[in-house]
């Protein structure tokens, strides 16, 4: 038996395909969620789940909530701010005296779902099936991996939530080359990613999110809200803490009720009037007044769905299905906006926040040889390539392709006597390598060779889990590296935000440096072969021909010098065309 697991920011679930049904399993008190929360207790003791949210508010340094947003990163990266540590290095969380990876927290929420399972069942659960955001990195995915391992499992597989979610509304069923927009507004974090179904199969076309944007924002514009009508003044961390819980509380409520009454009989401190330091507040809330506060921040979600969409190049009016995932989107006014972004009805038909472990528990079944195979496929993030002669950035697998996927090219060298070559592979969507990340380079030796007669073929393969292999073969002397990339990416989830950002930034500068050092490469290769050329033939050809020719290499000289990209494109253009007399005759020449 397989188990399907929902490892989320917030809250983690875990399920197992029972006698033709995806079952999700409670625990003892009857909860299928278990918050994301991990406490480490003074005696020793570890508390997981909700007894963990508890302990939050009583010892916060002890209490670990969110870790998700940690997992296979590195320091530096964003989100480890307030962690000391030193930059590069694998990021580790100081708690009651030790230091712990977020993938040895990640696996006390793991074992306390396999425990669930367990005591449900009455049988050991040790294969799983765990799902990741789509923009996960290879670096997140090994890491969740581990997490599931240290957990006691064998991780089967390692799956995108938004197919797994797709999967769980039977999207799977819908016909032929459909379009769905899965729409995923959790506790901490937002994405929108688009699907095509392709004979049965899901493929991601894009994905778009912002990680720092979900249900905790709206808890802190309600609890802010609460303040302001309880005339709250500054309040203490714990009951900051649990003036956050209640204003999530009414937040969930006001998603059914129209109006509820808030009773905070804890709070102390602050200038609540009584001068007792503690007060019983009750304060009535109506759903009108939370939506004013939270509208603003749900309205950040449609930039993305419409970049998404953009670079899916598709329409909203393209789309089959829009279908909603995570916890906030219960909030009406969520549903509303995605409608008035889509023009369409979402649609309700599973539970939100249970959509994503439906899947993952399909998805095992799958694999399992239990239900019919539908294979479920990812999407790059970032482009992938190699650096080339001249500093450029050469794409061999372009960002959002699907995953599984194999693509090569052939490389020759572009010194004369060169003995190598130095594979340097690159992440990122900039023209110039420099601007991309380095996932690693190696050598790849071949025997001297003249200009552009070695042939090197470079094979990149991306597997399942999204890991990369990088083949390189010199074809004349046989000689082949492979080199395996896990979890060298040192990109984060904003990182990849940012190398967008940047790469529409700069996107006509970057062109630019392209087209220049293209021009370069082909100025300095034609410069010296028409100087031979015209030392060779300077008998055959008339003077004023010879001169013009040598004005316009001097041109091409001089635009290089000057560096201006139009003018040397224009020069090597016009040198082009006053040398075609001059190339003919060398070739007859050339051909006796
Ligand atoms: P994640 O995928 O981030 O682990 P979930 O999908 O479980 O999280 O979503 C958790 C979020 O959903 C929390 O912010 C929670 O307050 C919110 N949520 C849960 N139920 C409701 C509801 N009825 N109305 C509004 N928000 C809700
Ligand atoms: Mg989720």
């Amino acid at each position: 038996m397989i188990a399907g697991i929902d490892l989320g920011t917030t809250n983690s679930l875990i399920g197992v395909y029972e006698s033709g049904f995806p079952t999700l399993l409670a625990d003892t008190d009857g909860n299928r969620l278990t918050p994301s929360v991990v406490h480490y207790g003074a005696d020793g003791e570890t508390l997981v789940g909700r007894e963990a949210s508890r302990m939050e508010a009583l010892h916060p340094e002890r209490t670990i909530s969110s870790v998700k947003r940690l997992i296979g990163r590195r320091f530096g990266d964003e989100g480890t701010e307030g962690i000391a540590g030193s930059k590069g290095a694998p990021v580790t969380i100081p708690t009651h005296g030790k230091n712990l990876t977020p993938e040895e927290v990640s696996s006390e929420i793991l074992k306390k779902l396999k425990s669930i399972a367990e005591q449900r069942l009455g049988t050991e659960i040790t294969r799983a099936v765990i799902t990741v955001p789509a923009y996960f990195n290879d670096a997140q995915r090994a890491a969740t991996r581990r997490a599931g391992e240290l957990a006691g499992f064998t991780v089967e597989r390692i799956v995108a939530e938004p197919t797994a979610a797709a999967l769980a509304y039977g999207l799977d069923k819908l016909s032929d080359r459909s379009k769905v927009a899965v729409y995923d507004l959790g506790g901490g974090t937002f994405d929108l990613s688009i699907l095509q179904l392709d004979h049965g199969v899901f493929e991601v076309l894009a994905t778009h999110g912002d990680t720092q944007l979900g249900g905790d924002d709206l808890d802190e514009a309600v609890a802010v809200l609460i303040a302001k009508k309880a005339a709250l003044g500054d309040l203490p961390l714990e009951s900051q803490i649990r003036l956050k819980a209640a204003a999530r509380e009414a937040k969930e409520r006001l998603s059914t009720e129209e109006s509820f009454t808030l009773r905070l009989p804890f709070l102390t401190g602050g200038n609540t009037g009584e001068g007792k330091g503690g007060t019983n507040l009750e304060i009535p809330l109506s759903r009108a007044e939370i939506e004013a506060v939270c509208e603003p921040i749900i309205r950040r979600t449609r930039a993305h769905c419409l970049r998404s969409l953009e670079d899916a190049g598709l329409r909203a009016e393209d789309l089959d299905q829009v279908i909603l995932v995570g916890g906030s989107t219960r909030m009406p006014l969520v549903r509303h906006i995605v409608q008035e972004i889509f023009h369409t009805e979402p649609n309700l038909s599973q539970h939100p926040d249970e959509a994503v472990a439906l899947g993952a528990i399909l998805q095992g079944a799958i694999l399992g040889g239990n239900l019919q195979h539908v294979t479920l496929l990812d999407v790059t993030p970032l482009s992938l390539g190699i650096e080339t002669f001249g500093g450029l950035m050469n794409v061999i697998i372009p960002r959002n392709t699907t995953i599984p996927t194999k693509a090569g090219e052939m490389f020759t060298n572009a010194v004369a006597g060169q003995s190598g070559m130095t594979i340097t592979i690159l992440q990122g969507e900039r023209e110039m390598a420099a601007d991309n990340w380095r996932l690693g380079s190696f050598e790849i030796p071949f025997p001297p060779s003249p200009k552009g007669a070695a042939r090197v073929g470079v094979q990149f393969s991306l597997d399942a889990d999204g890991i990369l292999q990088v083949l390189a073969r010199d074809t004349a002397g046989g000689t082949e590296k492979i080199v395996e990339i896990k979890s060298a990416v040192e990109v984060s989830d904003e990182a990849v935000e940012a190398m967008l950002a940047g790469s529409l930034e700069h996107a006509f500068e970057d062109m630019d440096a392209r087209i220049f050092t293209e021009a370069r490469l082909k100025a300095e290769e034609m410069l010296p072969a028409v100087e031979a050329a015209l030392e060779q033939l300077a008998e055959e050809l008339p003077q004023e021909e010879i001169s013009e020719i040598k004005a316009k290499a001097a041109e091409v000289t001089s635009a290089l010098e000057a560096k201006e990209t139009a003018r040397l494109k224009q020069s090597l253009a016009a040198l082009d065309q006053a040398t075609q007399t001059l190339a003919t005759k060398l070739m007859e020449k050339a051909m006796g």
